[in-house]
């Protein structure tokens, strides 16, 4: 690894840095961080920085709430905006979450992904890699600086300026990302008004979850700068495309090579890769609830907005939940096309290695292929090919997580517990709750 203690301390030094963001994710997917000046630096290297987990939702049962927090080293990085009236410098360490007997803290996401690639390794994988294509709405600020429903352009898909006045906003935040080590590929103006999305090059699993959580808090921070709210509300507009985080997913072996590349298969993709994807589809309804877990959420799965509704697998279309974009080689991947920007990264990717892992290791052929618009089958064609629904809510999906050991057994009990509990008291809370749509429909006509 590059970074050791003391080139931390020293690359702190000789950048100004006045305060370093301690960083960790909670069961929900919101970022968390205990802030600590220059002081503190070398005892949070030495692994003895503690804080009080309790206040953290699902983070903790009350009788053992200290914890510790341990720095990745690679994780370090000084941040280009964040200039604190002294003219100091922030940086920021991701961080693992420990017990006070100094042992991984089951509830911790960023743990708990490393407990499931372990598991990858035993079966001759190297590493699990993750290229997400996330996607979010700039929306404008009223004057007290709360963001409206007052759309930022009304740009469409590949549209430039100057119709997309994102345009600006977006490029700054393509440059912060570049500072802080993104390797951007494509940025561009999604199909919705005011809808954008950033691409990067895929990293291995850990590093990958650790972007998603930095580029929400810079895609957030840079979009304020220009007045705006960036949101990531999976479908904040009834009758426009939602926000999606497409997850490109492949597996490597020992030797450094893409498993799920074969040149000599017809389709040239590996047996594993075949595998790969008939675990995917088999626990799809499972790893739902995990992949999308907002109520909103399932406003986004259905017909007609590109988001998936039925669970197949294609080489072409892009109607089902599984598609193979055409790169080989290297670049050879499984575009999982259900996963909303939501998700607790480091919780989705847990599941859906699982996943594929169970489909590799009890050699699960997937279905056939669909190769058509599934939208356009008729439910008989469908039933005919095997092509099951996605869950349709909330309810249904966490019903489905519930019920499957080896989805509940990717998360461990203490995440999955804390996560069914809490999302079945938000569907409870929503259940209740009488709309405009309720109102505009049913109150004059009886
Ligand atoms: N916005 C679409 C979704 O909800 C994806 C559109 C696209 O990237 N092709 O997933
Ligand atoms: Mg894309
Ligand atoms: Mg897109
Ligand atoms: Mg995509």
């Amino acid at each position: 690894t590059k970074w050791t203690k003391d080139r931390i301390i020293a690359d702190a030094h000789e950048n100004n840095v006045h305060f370093i963001r301690l960083m960790f994710t909670d069961i929900r997917g919101t970022i968390k961080n205990v802030e600590i000046p220059l002081t503190q630096l070398e005892k949070a290297l030495e692994n003895n920085m503690t804080f009080d987990g309790s206040s953290i939702e699902g983070f903790v049962r009350i009788e053992e709430s200290d914890m510790y927090l341990i720095p990745d080293y690679d994780s370090w990085m000084i941040f280009n905006w964040d200039v604190p009236s002294d003219g100091g410098r922030i940086a920021c360490l991701i961080c693992d979450v420990d017990t006070t007997k100094r042992e991984p803290f089951l509830g911790d996401p960023r743990g708990n992904l490393r407990r499931v690639l372990d598991k990858m390794e035993a079966l001759g994988f190297s590493s699990f890699n993750l290229g997400p294509e996330p996607e979010f709405f700039l929306l404008k600020l009223d004057e007290d600086g709360r963001p409206t429903m007052d759309l930022n352009d009304d740009g469409g898909y590949f549209d430039f300026a100057p119709t997309d006045l994102g345009e600006n906003c977006r490029r700054d935040i393509v440059l912060e990302l570049e500072r802080l080590d993104f390797e951007i590929e494509a940025s561009h103006h999604e199909v919705a008004p005011g809808q954008h999305e950033i691409d990067w090059k895929y990293n291995d699993a850990i590093r990958a979850c650790d972007k998603i959580q930095l580029f929400k808090l810079i895609v957030k921070t840079v979009a304020r700068r220009h007045n705006l709210y960036a949101t990531f509300m999976p479908k904040p507009i009834y009758g426009e495309s939602g926000s999606g985080m497409h997850f490109n997913v492949s597996l490597f072996d020992k030797e450094g090579k893409n498993a799920f590349f074969d040149e000599s298969t017809p389709d040239q993709l590996s047996k594993d890769a075949h595998y790969f994807i008939g675990g995917l589809i088999k626990h799809a309804s499972a790893y739902t609830a995990i992949c999308n877990p907002l109520v909103n959420s399932y406003k986004r799965l259905v017909e007609g907005y590109e988001a998936p509704v039925y669970i197949a697998w294609s080489e072409r279309n892009r109607s089902p939940l599984i598609r193979i974009p055409s790169s080989r080689g290297n670049s050879t991947r499984i575009e999982l096309r259900s996963v909303d920007p939501s998700a607790n990264p480091y919780l989705a990717l847990a599941v859906i290695l699982q996943a594929g892992l169970d489909g590799i290791e009890n050699k699960i052929e997937p279905p056939m292929p669909i190769d058509r618009n599934i939208y356009t089958m008729t439910p008989e064609e469908r039933m005919a090919e095997g092509v099951f629904d996605l869950p349709s809510s909330l309810s249904e999906a966490i019903a489905e997580f519930e019920a499957s050991p080896i989805m509940r057994d990717a998360l461990g009990p203490h995440i999955s517990g804390n996560f069914i509990a809490e999302k079945t008291m938000e569907f409870e809370s929503y259940k209740k709750q009488v709309t405009q749509w309720e109102l505009n429909k049913y109150l004059m006509m009886y």
